[in-house]
């Protein structure tokens, strides 16, 4: 099994998502916003690698977990490895979200590899990069304002974006 290169895992956040949160932060990024907060993540080869079985075990380690976050780094550059951990985060039945700083557009044109089956698993995506001019920090679980929280599945089924209007996320 393809071990997960990452920048590191909080297993008890409460900053990216509702509720308690096992979060992990994946290594790479291609977009190089300005202002990014973890420039560290950039790199293909930072960070250390990590593999699913030691995910699971952390997760199963903890009852209290609502949900899952991925994030960055950009995670969907890994989605190919990404999927069988989101594939046992819903089985667990817990909320998955993920960052993004391609558009949902973007992810289900068929352009990134295996976007749109790793986007069959998730939750909520929070999509777009960080633009520092729009950046505001009355938003929630957000950074700038052009960033969208898209009701994932919803806007599959829609073939379109469909926003979250979930309040523990808006
Ligand atoms: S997408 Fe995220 S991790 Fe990547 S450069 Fe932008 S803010 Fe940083």
């Amino acid at each position: 099994m393809a071990r997960i290169r990452i920048s590191g895992i909080v297993n008890d956040s409460i900053v990216d998502g509702p509720g308690l949160r096992y979060t992990i932060f994946t290594q790479g990024c291609p977009h190089h916003c300005e202002g990014c907060h973890n420039p560290q993540t950039h790199t293909y080869k930072g960070g250390k690698k990590i593999s699913l079985k030691k995910i699971k075990k952390d997760i199963l380690s903890n009852p209290l977990l609502q949900g899952v976050t991925f994030s960055g780094g950009d995670p969907f550059v890994q989605a190919e490895k990404l999927i069988p951990v989101a594939k046992f985060i819903k089985e667990q039945g817990l909320e998955l979200a993920c960052y993004t700083g391609y558009v949902f557009e973007m992810l289900i044109s068929g352009n990134i590899p295996y976007a749109r089956e790793l986007l069959s698993y998730i939750d909520v995506l929070i999509d777009g990069r960080f633009v520092l001019s729009q950046k505001s920090l009355d938003l929630k679980f957000k950074g700038s304002k052009n960033q969208r929280t898209i009701d994932v599945q919803a806007s599959l089924k829609e073939g379109k974006v469909i926003l979250m209007t979930d309040q523990r996320w808006t």
